[in-house]
């Protein structure tokens, strides 16, 4: 048996540069950081993820939230997933992410997850987690056992042959809709990539979840200031009201003005294969009545392109409810 290390790091220089020496990329590398533990830890159990080394990040100066000149928001990636629903900032001027955030998990998860951990959560596909069941994203080139198995919970967006997961982060729905940038320290220097931009399709490579390299750790997540008088929601549509993952959600960021629509962002959760922006649902949206027409409109068009599988037909209708009221109680607010 491969030996084990752990170790703890106080400064981002360091993590980055113990993290750098893996030969593959932060999803299945060898080196991992640790964060809150709360998923990492759980897929250490089940032999998921067999890390040679983790490294405990929890010790960076990487836990504040500020406000930025521009009056954006600056959110470290170990700020708590509970911290940050309840910052009277994130309340106020992107409700759209304290309630995501407080639709996740349980208190206690909540308590412990960050925002960096959160970003970067693993499928909930049964046979990812099976080590006996053949499944791409966890042993490439094995095949993927939900497509001809169980697919309820699936994705209909997004999909390939190889792998049909679903993403199942709610705060990163809310990212998406809010057009956030992720800051990502690595071996080569600082950048930024749009949320958006972040998590990858799973093609023929769905083991590549985002676009992380061998070292990169993510600094904060960045919000663009409040769009004026637009306002925010999250609907998330799940089997039981709490401690469950998403069938269907929706955030939408809308603000309407003499009647019609004259911003409007879309995400949705639980159906996609990453976070699912709908730019169709936006141009159906943009310059229009803010009417329950409009919204049946933008609903059908999010929906148009979806691929559900044997057993989850019943998502493209759910998805298509689910936003066409998240929108409704956003223009009603
Ligand atoms: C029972 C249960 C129910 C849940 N329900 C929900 C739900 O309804 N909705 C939802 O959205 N989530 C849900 N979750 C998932 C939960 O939100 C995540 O487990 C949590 O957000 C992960 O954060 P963490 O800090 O604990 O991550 P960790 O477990 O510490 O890390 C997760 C991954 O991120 C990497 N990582 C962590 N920080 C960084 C960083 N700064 N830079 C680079 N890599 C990093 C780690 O190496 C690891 O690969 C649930 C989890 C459980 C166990
Ligand atoms: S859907 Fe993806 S994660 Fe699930 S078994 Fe198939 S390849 Fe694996």
């Amino acid at each position: 048996m491969e030996p084990f290390a752990f170790s703890r790091a106080t400064d981002a220089a360091t993590a980055v540069k113990a993290a750098a020496a893996a030969s593959t990329a932060q999803q299945g590398a060898e080196v991992r950081f640790v964060a809150g533990g709360t998923t990492l830890l759980d897929l250490m159990k089940l032999d998921v993820e067999r890390p040679r080394q983790v490294v405990d990040i929890n010790r960076l100066p990487l836990a504040e939230v500020e406000s930025l000149p521009d009056g954006g928001l600056k959110i470290g990636a170990l700020v708590r997933n509970a911290d940050l629903a309840h910052h009277p900032l994130v309340k106020r001027d992107y409700a759209v992410l304290s309630q995501a955030l407080l639709s996740g998990a349980s208190a206690q998860l909540r308590n412990m997850a960050t925002t960096g951990g959160n970003l970067l959560q693993r499928t909930r596909c049964v046979y990812f987690r099976d080590t006996g069941a053949p499944c791409n994203k966890r042993e490439p080139g094995s095949g993927c056992a939900a497509i001809h198995g169980f697919n309820r919970t699936m994705a209909i967006l997004g999909t390939s042959e190889h792998c049909i997961a679903t993403h199942p982060s709610d705060m990163s729905v809310a990212l998406v809709a809010l057009e956030a940038r992720v800051a990502i320290r690595g071996a080569r220097g600082e950048r930024v990539v749009p949320a958006g931009e972040f998590f990858l399709l799973p093609g023929d490579t769905p083991h590549r979840e985002n676009v992380l390299e061998p070292g990169d750790l993510v600094t904060h997540v960045i919000l663009p200031p409040p769009h004026p008088g637009a306002r925010s929601h999250y609907l998330k549509l799940r089997d039981r009201a709490s401690y469950e993952f998403a069938l269907a959600s929706a955030a939408v960021v809308l603000a309407v003005e003499d009647g019609r629509i004259a911003h409007a962002r879309v995400a949705l959760g639980g159906v996609g294969t990453r976070p699912w922006r709908s730019p169709e649902a936006e141009q159906a949206l943009q310059g229009r009545p803010a009417s329950s027409e409009t919204f049946a409109a933008a609903s059908q068009a999010a929906l148009r392109d979806a691929k559900p599988q044997s057993q989850n037909g019943f998502k493209v209708e759910l998805a298509r409810r689910c936003l066409a009221r998240a929108l409704t109680t956003v223009a009603a607010a």
